[in-house]
């Protein structure tokens, strides 16, 4: 169901399936994209201080039918903002714009050259004062997370990182694993473009369900949460549907067998 969780390190739920509220910059499109996924179940919601609408969260948020303690927020400190203090302050800000008492998780966006261990040194004094309730990163190759666990209290929870058929980052998956990190796939369905994959929609076919669903039950199915991102009211309720079917351990091979290292965003290592 929609209130299936993940397991974090620390032992805090975390709803495996989420909305992902990226380029959703016209308040009333992201909030009612925020409204219409509560209203259907979901139970989390990924946003970012770069995604410009974590006012629209907190009123989401606050007049849902569900309780604050329900839900999962999560948000992440961008680029700009990286460093000790820095990062203290960009958490009081997002606090403020989500009207917020506390985050479910923080996340260090990307790994700024210089400032990634820093920026991380400031959630887990965060997390120390209980303003969020899990730890993590995003985009951070195993070599970044090695640099970090060197010195780190204590060991980030999360790790999200652009995941999909195309891309299906088998090194810093069997990474996570080996360190209980969890990993949450962004750009799940590759933005939209995977959705056209001739293999995905035999599959679909199969099951009686759209290429997205398919894609989305391969990666609740690998043990990957998952936000995948939509304004329109039927795709939200649709990507949500996934419950309720599972896919064979050969055609999970097969969408895995895609894989073709095809990126919609920008690599860790030089994204600048
Ligand atoms: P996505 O893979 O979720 O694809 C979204 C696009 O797919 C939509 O814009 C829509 O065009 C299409 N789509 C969605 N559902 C559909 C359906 N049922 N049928 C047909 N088309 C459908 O792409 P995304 O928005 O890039 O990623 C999801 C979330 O991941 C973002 O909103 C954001 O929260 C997060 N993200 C994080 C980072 C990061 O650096 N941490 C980077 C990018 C995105």
């Amino acid at each position: 169901t929609l209130n299936s969780t993940k397991k974090l390190d620390n032992g805090i739920e975390m709803p495996r399936l989420g909305l992902g509220v990226y380029k959703m910059t016209e308040p009333e499109e992201a909030y009612g994209a925020m409204e219409k996924a509560i209203q259907v179940g979901y139970k989390a919601i990924d946003t970012a201080s770069l995604y410009n609408n974590e006012e629209q969260v907190g009123e989401a948020v606050k007049n849902a039918s569900v309780s604050r303690e329900e839900l999962f927020i999560t948000t992440k400190v961008w680029n700009t903002d990286q460093g000790y203090d820095e990062t203290l302050r960009a958490f009081e800000k997002s606090l403020t714009k989500l009207n917020m008492d506390y985050i479910d998780l923080y996340l260090t966006h990307w790994p700024v050259v210089d400032k990634f261990k820093d920026t991380y040194r400031a959630i887990e004094r965060l997390y120390d004062e209980k303003l969020i309730r899990a730890t993590g990163v995003s985009n951070h190759e195993p070599h970044h997370l090695e640099a970090l666990m060197a010195t780190a209290n204590i060991k980030p929870m999360v790790n999200q990182i652009e995941l999909h058929p195309y891309l299906t980052q088998l090194e810093n998956r069997e990474f996570a694993q080996k360190h209980k990190i969890a990993i949450t796939a962004w750009s799940p369905l590759g933005r939209g473009r995977v959705l056209e994959d001739a293999v995905i929609n035999d599959v679909a076919r199969k099951y009686n369900k759209s290429a997205a669903q398919i894609i989305i039950r391969w990666h609740l199915q690998n043990d990957i949460v998952v936000i995948p991102k939509s304004v329109t009211p039927s795709r939200i309720a649709e990507n949500a549907q996934v419950f309720d079917f599972e896919l064979s351990e050969e055609d999970l091979q097969l969408i895995s067998a895609l894989h073709r290292d095809e990126r919609y965003g920008k690599h860790p290592d030089t994204f600048k």
